[in-house]
C-alpha cells in the first residue's frame, strides 16, 4: 500500500513539475501591474491627485490592475473613496491587512495576523472590485512552520487566492529620493530621474525573469509590485511605454495569477519575498542577495547619479 502511495505521489509531483516547465504558448513575455498600500488624504495632501494620475494612466493604456490597500491608511471617508475609484474603474481591490504588520516578526502571532486580515476584509468587502487575494505586508509570510502553514490554511479555508509578487523592486525608496529631489530642484527637467527609475524597474524585471528561467525553465506571467506613490503618479505612463517598447505584454492580474507558479507553496523559512526568489532559494540557486531588494543597493546608485 505504501509503495503504491509513493508511486502515485511521484507521478503527481512529476506532472506538476512538467506542467510548470512547459514553455509559454505565446512568445511575448507578460506582466501585470499591482499597487500596494493606498493613499491617506488625512496625511497626504496630494493623495487625490496621485490616485487620479495613476488611474488615468491605466485607463489611457487600457490596463486592468489590482490595488491592495492597508486599512490603516485608507480608513477614512475620503480614503475609502479613493479606493472605490479603483473598483469603479474596473480594477480589483484586495487585502493587504489592516495594520501592515510584519508577519515574520516574533512579536506578531498567527491569531493577531488573522484578526488583522479579517479587520481589513470587513472594511473592504463591499467595495466594487473586491477580490479575495492577500498581499503580505513587506512580502513576509511567517518565520515558523506554525505561523506559515497556519495562515496558509486560513487563507485556503476562507477562499483566498494568491496575491504573490514575482518581480519585487524598490519603488518606495526611489519615491523618497524623488520627492527630495523635486523639492531641492523644483525647476529641473524630470528626465534624468525618469531614466534612473525606469532603469531600476527594468533591471529588477530582467533579474526576476532570469530567476524564472533558471528555476522553472520558462518565463512566467509576472506580477510587478508597485506602490500608490508620487513617483508612479508621475511616471506610470513611461513605465507602461517601456514594457511595451521592449515587446512585453501588459496583462490583467487575474490573467497573470492563472500561471501555475502562483499555486506553489514554497517551503523555505522564513517564508515570503518574491515567489521566484523564494523558489530559487528553495532550489539552491547560487548568488541570491538578502534582502532581495533594499535601499542599501539603490542608495549608492542614486548618490552616484547626483539624484
Ligand atoms: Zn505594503
Amino acid at each position: 500500500m505504501k509503495k503504491i502511495c509513493v508511486a502515485k505521489n511521484l507521478l503527481v509531483t512529476s506532472f506538476i513539475i512538467l506542467s510548470l516547465c512547459l514553455p509559454s504558448i505565446s512568445q511575448a513575455k507578460s506582466i501585470a501591474l499591482s499597487f500596494d498600500d493606498g493613499l491617506d488624504p488625512r496625511s497626504q495632501p496630494m493623495a487625490s491627485s496621485w490616485n487620479s494620475s495613476i488611474l488615468e494612466a491605466l485607463s489611457k493604456a487600457q490596463i486592468k490592475s489590482i490595488l491592495f490597500p492597508a486599512g490603516k491608511r485608507i480608513d477614512s471617508p475620503a480614503g475609502l473613496n479613493l479606493v472605490r475609484d479603483w473598483g469603479k474603474a474596473g480594477h480589483a481591490v484586495a487585502n493587504h491587512t489592516y495594520s501592515h504588520l510584519n508577519f515574520c516578526s516574533e512579536q506578531v502571532t498567527l491569531e493577531q495576523f488573522i484578526a488583522d486580515t479579517e479587520k481589513n476584509e470587513t472594511l473592504l468587502k463591499n467595495m466594487p472590485g473586491w477580490t479575495k487575494r492577500l498581499r503580505f505586508p513587506y512580502l513576509k509570510e511567517g518565520e515558523t512552520v506554525l505561523k506559515r502553514d497556519g495562515f496558509r490554511n486560513w487563507l485556503m479555508n476562507h477562499g483566498y487566492k494568491s496575491g504573490a509578487v514575482s518581480i519585487d523592486a524598490s519603488d518606495w525608496y526611489y519615491n523618497i529620493r524623488f520627492l527630495e529631489w523635486v523639492k531641492n530642484y523644483p525647476d529641473e527637467d524630470l528626465s534624468s530621474f525618469r531614466i534612473a527609475y525606469l532603469d531600476h524597474l527594468w533591471a529588477r524585471t530582467i533579474y526576476y525573469d532570469s530567476l524564472s528561467e533558471q528555476v522553472l525553465k520558462r518565463s512566467i506571467k509576472h506580477v510587478l509590485l508597485l506602490h500608490t506613490k508620487a513617483i508612479n503618479a508621475e511616471f506610470l505612463p513611461d513605465i507602461i511605454a517601456m514594457y511595451r517598447s521592449k515587446g512585453w505584454e501588459i496583462i490583467s492580474p487575474e490573467e497573470a495569477y492563472e500561471d501555475p507558479v502562483y499555486s506553489i507553496a514554497p517551503t523555505k523559512l522564513p517564508a515570503g519575498e518574491s515567489i521566484l526568489w523564494s523558489l530559487a532559494k528553495q532550489y539552491g540557486v547560487n548568488g541570491l542577495r538578502y534582502p532581495a531588494e533594499s535601499d542599501v543597493y539603490e542608495k549608492p546608485l542614486l548618490d552616484n547619479l547626483g539624484l
